[in-house]
């Protein structure tokens, strides 16, 4: 009798093709085998290129970082396990106890959270200014700010920051100006046309585009911040999955396609908001009605993405109405999926607000965000007049 318990246990060779293949290969191996500990050394000297161990990098996070590089038109971006994971390896990376950050008063909820709570616990100091006001903001970076994060379309009310005026005041302030581009994505702006020290997204939004995937990614334009970045992201361990990777680079494949019909969509949607009697306000950049729309034209060239948000009187009472009626509208809180999604903020991203806060920044229990997906715009339009007819 044979004993096939070893063989068990060892690899079976991958079967020899004289063809490859047309798909990109998925490789989920924690380890890779190196020849000696001298070719271990080239490695690590970076004499030779390779991997070693998975939380260090695997191919398909390096095939999904050089993607997401072109589309930023940069090189040497990396992919980490979740936008929160690339805004914390930037702010753990760069900065060091005593430094301070300036932030956009509406960052991404957990962005905020991270420089309410966790920076100031390491002794960083933190603070926030409006964005849209490129005067304001400038004047509030201050000596000794090291990090100014923005994001250029802002959650849920869809501002756009004064970039222009924000990048030249950090440049001259020695400060380095981190861009969030989850919203606006490479296919409305790129880091680079902002003059970002650092640009970073959320991938598990409009660039993986599926809602299956959890992920971010990060570049900066400073190898030695590059590293320092990449180090951060190796210690703390903010490591994606090889399958992730996978996912995303395929949902990458038709990103230009989906970005395009989800914007046009958004559009369309917009403009048949503002006619339907029971919404009060639309937020949509590419209206002129936008309190930025002239920013946005300028700054976005035409591309004003697929968010949009919109208001209807009658408090929760008329929003739960509106939710149970829009069946065909996943009632959902994130956003860039292939289906148009519904977001009500004062329940979900911004419920950790008191009802000031979010009045101040224009959200209310009325307050809905769509983020507008790739269905036939017949339809898209249809749900919404249904859904605001039980209204
Ligand atoms: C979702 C989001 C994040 C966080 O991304 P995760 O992948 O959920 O960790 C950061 N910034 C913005 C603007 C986002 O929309």
């Amino acid at each position: 009798m044979t004993d096939t318990r070893k063989t068990l246990v060892r690899r079976t060779p991958w079967p020899g093709s004289v063809t490859g293949p047309i798909g990109t290969p998925l490789q989920p191996s924690v380890a890779y085998t190196a020849q000696d500990p001298d070719a271990l050394d080239a490695l690590y000297t970076g004499q030779t290129q390779g991997f070693s161990y998975a939380r260090e990098g695997h191919p398909n996070a390096s095939v999904l970082a050089s993607k997401i590089d072109a589309m930023e038109g940069v090189e040497g971006g990396i992919v980490v396990g979740s936008g929160m994971a690339a805004v914390t390896a930037v702010m753990f990376g760069l900065l060091k106890s005593g430094d301070r950050v300036l932030g956009g008063t509406q960052l991404y909820g957990r962005s905020l959270r991270l420089m309410r709570e966790e920076l100031p616990r390491m002794g960083i100091e933190t603070a926030f200014s409006d964005p849209t006001d490129g005067a304001a903001f400038a004047a509030a970076i201050t000596p000794g700010t090291r990090i100014v994060l923005v994001e250029v379309v802002s959650n849920p009310t869809l501002r756009v920051a004064d970039m222009h005026a924000i990048a030249s005041a950090a440049k001259s302030a020695g400060a380095l100006l981190v861009v969030d581009n989850t919203f606006t994505t490479p296919g409305a702006i790129r880091g680079i046309d902002v003059g970002a020290d650092v640009v970073l997204h959320s991938v598990t939004k409009l660039l993986a585009g599926h809602s299956d995937v959890t992920l971010g990614y990060v570049h900066a334009a400073d190898p030695a911040h590059r590293k320092a970045i990449y180090d951060t992201a190796t210690t703390f361990g903010l490591t994606p999955s090889p399958f992730d990777c996978w996912l995303a680079e395929r949902g990458l494949f038709t990103f230009d396609l989906r970005f395009e019909r989800a914007s046009a969509n958004a559009a369309a949607l917009a403009d048949a908001l503002a006619q339907a009697a029971p919404v009060s306000r639309v937020l949509y950049p590419g209206r002129a009605d936008h309190p930025d729309h002239a920013r946005a034209a300028a700054l976005l060239d035409g591309r004003f993405g697929n968010m949009v948000t919109f208001e209807i009187a009658g408090g929760r009472e008329a929003a739960n109405r509106l939710v149970r009626a829009a069946a065909d509208l996943p009632f959902a809180p994130t956003l860039g999926d292939v289906a148009t999604t519904l977001s009500h903020p004062a329940s979900s991203s911004h419920r950790a607000l008191s009802v000031a806060e979010r009045a101040a920044i224009g959200i209310g229990e009325g307050t809905f965000r769509v983020s507008v997906g790739i269905e036939p715009p017949e339809f898209l339009l249809a749900a919404f007049r249904d859904a605001l007819g039980a209204v």
